[in-house]
């Protein structure tokens, strides 16, 4: 039976340019691509779109609790060759459940892309833990995205009018239409040194580094 690969990247870490790259080369040799992402994604609306102008439209726009086992999603994708679902980290956990399920008991490859944390440094959603427990493979994507400081960035980190933070709520969908908000790559070191320097650890750390010299 197809496995379920759960591939996942900072933001602007190449995710959409992969899904596209391997949409793109599936439907070349003339097998049908199934693409999924969810409707919380308001980016490029109903078609999943990667900054270097690429798009596709996507075949199910998934509603926040939809289930992909009803007839109507069955009978778009029970003849793809693959199913490639964007921004997984928006689906909830019986969602993830059921593209697993679709893998093993249908025997169609799913490949979810997603982001693994939020801007506060945690894990994104249910639906990503589940994606980590029950993915049958796991894979950092290659290309994901470069700190400032020249550093692989890991974090997700959000700036609110010019300021990082790491309070707020964890989806505000950057679709061009919220320019408060900015989304910024960053790597470790750069993430506790411009968000995390006033959480309670980092300044116990602080004062154990000033009083113990
Ligand atoms: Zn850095």
């Amino acid at each position: 039976m197809a496995d379920m690969v759960f591939k996942y990247s900072t933001m602007n870490g190449g995710k959409t340019l992969n899904i596209l790259q391997t949409a793109h080369s599936y439907n070349e040799n003339n097998f049908k691509t199934i693409l999924i992402k969810s409707i919380t994604d308001t980016k490029g609306n109903d078609s999943i779109t990667s900054r270097t102008g690429l798009s596709k439209k996507v075949d199910i726009l998934l509603e926040e609790n939809e289930s992909l086992l009803t007839e109507k999603n069955y009978k778009i994708y029970y003849t793809a060759k693959i199913i490639l679902v964007d921004e997984v980290e928006l689906l909830n956990k019986e969602q993830i459940k059921e593209l697993w399920m679709i893998a093993h008991l249908i025997n169609i490859p799913v490949l979810c892309y997603g982001l693994k944390s939020n801007f506060k440094g945690e894990i994104f959603s249910e639906g990503i833990s589940e994606a980590f427990a029950i993915a049958d493979i796991i894979e950092e994507i290659g290309s994901s995205s470069i700190c400032h400081c020249g550093k692989k960035a890991t974090f997700n980190a959000r700036k609110e009018k010019n300021e990082f933070t790491d309070v707020g709520p964890t989806i505000i969908i950057d679709d061009g239409t919220k320019e408060e908000y900015e989304y910024v790559p960053l790597c470790s070191d750069c993430y506790l040194k411009y968000v995390k320097i006033k959480s309670p650890e980092a300044q116990k750390l602080a004062k154990l580094v000033e009083k113990i010299k």
